[in-house]
């Protein structure tokens, strides 16, 4: 028996804005597609919330049992500037910028996210395909969408006709927008637009003679839109009718609007049963942007270098903090917040690591089962971290008072305790404990330094029994003392 047939999950789509139950179209299973980063700069904490808000749920749905394909990919090409349909593509203006071969910023920044994501304790995503690997399945599609009479081509571009596809369908379902609304609020098309229509959106775009990326086609030499990688690469990897589709709420519109034209264009079907989106991190009261330059990086909050902050943070800290809120409000970023998270964190981590030593009665005084279910109820409605992560303190609280021996624990009771709480705090929410890595590096090197101390002070005054069993008892515990012409080191065996 798998825990989701215990756990009812319930997650908020916003296709329909309601809380529904989970149910994924083949029993055990989820397929799940999360946007990636469009590689062309370094990822900044804004980025990382979204990503983080959907490894918390790749976790919690692998924690329930299920077998979760994951595909999240890598924007590599299509994407232009300010995300409109025309300027540049993203990745080719800062090749040129910087003379470097497309590839090469795509490397460069891909390794710099994958890098960024390992330190925050991400699992990886099941596939990770890129755009650039897709081009064939792409061209497919617009072929399909062509043929149905949903695009037009127009000097070497294709163009999804949003107008007819309006007639039969509903654009603008998921965004809640009107097709009429956006028509009536929208500018004239210019006159060197060759779409029809303000709202029709590119499938393709022909590449100009100075464009470095650009791939042949039936249509001649150019480069796919951004809305169409995802409709192939999670079609390709997931089906044409998959369980989730994920991303940050800003992609709502037009992106994922696009996106299930697309797909319904091509197969006559909804794409995806639930859409799940993720609210942003604000500084200031602004959401973080690359463009706007009002964002933090990752490795500025570890290294304390940037001005708002006042110390550095782990990664641990900053996903505790991140796992504080819920993943569909927003977040604002400031020094105090964080610096309460540490303190909370560390409380959590010292209380974790104390359980082992628990003292055990022959009764409990509270129901361990109990508020275990308080936790799985926090994370089955909609994912909701910040409830779990009161449960955890509420198990501080109860950890102290066993403490202090005004509540009892037994044996079995214990032993569930201690497995909850790493199931919740370092399966779930992700996090991991750096009062062991500390105590593998600083505290180990302060107290082993402060026994050698005392182990010279024995020798100096000819007490070899003490000087003897400080040795001896350090090695029993796999802390190797080593004697040199410059003094003593130690070594762990
Ligand atoms: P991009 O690399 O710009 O395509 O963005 C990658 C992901 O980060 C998308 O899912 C965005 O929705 C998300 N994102 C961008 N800015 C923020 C922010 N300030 N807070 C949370 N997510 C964001
Ligand atoms: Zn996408």
């Amino acid at each position: 028996m798998s825990l989701y047939q215990t756990q009812k999950l319930k997650v908020y789509n916003s296709l329909t804005g309601e809380k529904e139950v989970f149910e994924p179209l083949s029993e055990g299973h989820v397929g799940m597609y999360v946007c990636g980063p469009t590689v062309y700069s370094n990822v900044h904490l804004g980025n990382c919330r979204t990503f983080m808000s959907f490894d918390m749920i790749f976790r919690y749905l692998k924690h329930l049992g299920y077998k979760v394909r994951y595909v999240r990919n890598i924007t590599d090409a299509g994407h232009l500037e300010n995300d409109a349909e025309d300027g540049e593509d993203k990745i080719a203006k800062k090749a040129r910028l910087e003379q470097l071969e497309p590839m090469e910023v795509v490397q460069q920044y891909t390794l710099d996210f994958h890098s960024i994501l390992q330190k925050f304790n991400f699992l990886p995503p099941s596939i990770e395909p890129t755009a650039t690997g897709h081009i064939i399945e792409q061209i497919e599609i617009i072929k399909n969408i062509l043929e149905k009479g949903y695009a037009y081509e127009i000097n070497g571009s294709v163009y999804f006709d949003v107008e007819k596809f309006n007639e039969t369908h509903e654009y603008g379902k998921l965004s809640g927008r009107k097709l009429e609304d956006m028509i009536a609020n929208t500018r004239e098309l210019a006159a060197q637009d060759e779409k029809k229509n303000p709202q029709d959106f590119a499938l393709w775009k022909k590449a100009e003679a100075q464009h470095i990326m650009r791939w042949p086609s039936p249509w001649g030499d150019g480069f796919p839109g951004w809305h169409l990688e995802c409709t192939a690469m999670s079609t390709k990897y997931l089906g044409e009718t998959f369980d989730i589709h994920g991303g940050g709420m800003d992609l709502k519109f037009p992106h994922h609007e696009c996106e299930i034209a697309q797909a319904e264009a091509c197969n006559g079907h909804a794409p995806v049963k639930y859409w799940l989106h993720a609210n942003m991190l604000t500084l200031n009261g602004k959401k973080m942007a690359k463009s706007t330059g009002n964002n933090i990086l990752p490795n500025e909050m570890f290294s304390g270098e940037n001005n708002i902050l006042s110390k550095p943070y782990t990664p641990s800290v900053v996903r505790f903090f991140m796992m504080q809120a819920h993943y569909t409000s927003i977040l604002d970023l400031s020094d105090e917040a964080l610096s309460a998270s540490e303190k909370g964190f560390q409380k959590l981590m010292d209380a974790i690591d104390s359980m082992e030593k628990l003292t055990t009665s022959s009764s409990s005084s509270f129901n361990v089962e109990e508020w275990k279910q308080k936790g799985y109820d926090a994370m089955n409605d909609d994912f909701n971290t910040p409830m779990l992560t009161a449960n955890l303190f509420e198990a501080v609280k109860r950890i102290n008072l066993i403490k202090e021996g005004k509540e009892t624990i037994t044996q079995k009771d214990k032993e569930l305790f201690i497995e909850t709480m790493h199931s919740f705090a370092f399966d779930i929410l992700g996090l991991e404990n750096q009062n062991s890595a500390m105590l593998n590096s600083d505290k180990l090197n302060s107290v082993v330094g402060l026994l050698i101390q005392l182990r010279n002070e024995a020798r100096a005054n000819k007490d070899f029994s003490t000087s003897d069993k400080i040795r001896d008892q350090l090695a029993a515990m796999g802390i190797q003392l080593n004697d040199g012409k410059d003094g003593t080191t130690f070594s762990l065996s």
